[in-house]
């Protein structure tokens, strides 16, 4: 039904598009529903986890961090029971960054499996984040690995997390990723070179970022806090080995 998704409009949990079609921001000809699709579902086999797209971000709380730490900060259970894995790495941001996910499945490797123009697609979350216009979101998959969350705590659940930092050690190495830095989460691979020094981590971060003023804070004190939590990042998974 999806096909190269030419006017058809995918919602996932609705959190942000049935809003948005209240509000007439979007007045799609065609909208399909995946609540019933079957892409629902956490998959393990050995050390590989496949998330379904479909999958509430509620479930995703047993996960090792970074992935509970994250979710654990998004909305409030009311959202986190409706909202999808897939639509939070299609969200894209307004007014405030959207979609934390992003960040985390970067900082762990992931890859997304997509369905669209010239058929079905498996590449790392940041090459999809860059390209993702068009193409239907089946699942993403991660190996299990040590991580860590740091974020910029708010005052009240309803609020958008202004800024995180993901940090996992890979069979790679320590890969780092930032929300809130950028049109959608980015790598961080100028920190991930000095990621032995923490504190030169933090300050190397601000060469791989786009920042922006919005609702929830400005690209000023986004610049003033993100080396913190790239150094908070790395101290927590240092302090987890
Ligand atoms: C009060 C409130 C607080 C929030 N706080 C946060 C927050 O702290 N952090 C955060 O990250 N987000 C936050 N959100 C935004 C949103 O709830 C999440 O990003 C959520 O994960 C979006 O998922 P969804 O399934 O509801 O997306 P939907 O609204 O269904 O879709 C969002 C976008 O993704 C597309 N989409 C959905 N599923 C797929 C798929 N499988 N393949 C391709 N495209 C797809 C849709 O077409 C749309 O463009 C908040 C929302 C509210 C209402």
């Amino acid at each position: 039904m999806f096909g190269d998704g030419d006017g058809t409009l995918v919602v996932g949990g609705g959190t942000i598009v049935v809003p948005n079609i209240q509000l007439g921001f979007e007045r799609p000809a065609t909208a399909l529903m995946l609540h019933r699709a079957g892409l629902g579902g956490i998959a393990r086999d050995g050390g590989r986890v496949t998330i379904g797209a479909g999958t509430p971000l509620a479930e995703l709380a047993g996960l090792p961090d970074p992935v509970a730490s994250c979710v654990a900060h998004i909305a409030d259970g009311e959202v986190r029971r409706q909202a999808t894995v897939g639509g939070n790495l299609c969200a894209a941001n307004f007014e405030a960054p959207r979609g934390d996910l992003q960040g985390v499945m970067i900082a762990l490797g992931a890859h997304v499996r997509s369905a669209g123009k010239g058929g079905e697609r498996t590449e790392p979350v940041e090459d999809f984040l860059a390209q993702r216009a068009g193409r239907l979101v089946l699942d993403v998959a991660y190996d299990e690995a040590p991580g860590a969350y740091a974020y910029l705590d708010r005052q009240h659940t309803h609020e958008y997390t202004a800024l995180a930092v993901s940090a996992v050690r890979g069979a790679d190495g320590i890969r780092l990723a930032a929300t809130g830095a950028g049109p959608h989460g980015l790598r961080l691979p100028s920190a991930e070179a000095k990621a032995d020094d923490p504190e030169a981590a933090g300050r190397a971060a601000l060469a791989d970022v786009q920042l922006a003023d919005d609702a929830v804070a400005s690209a000023w004190y986004r610049e003033q806090t993100l080396p913190i939590l790239v150094r908070r990042a790395l101290e927590q998974l240092r302090e987890a080995a």
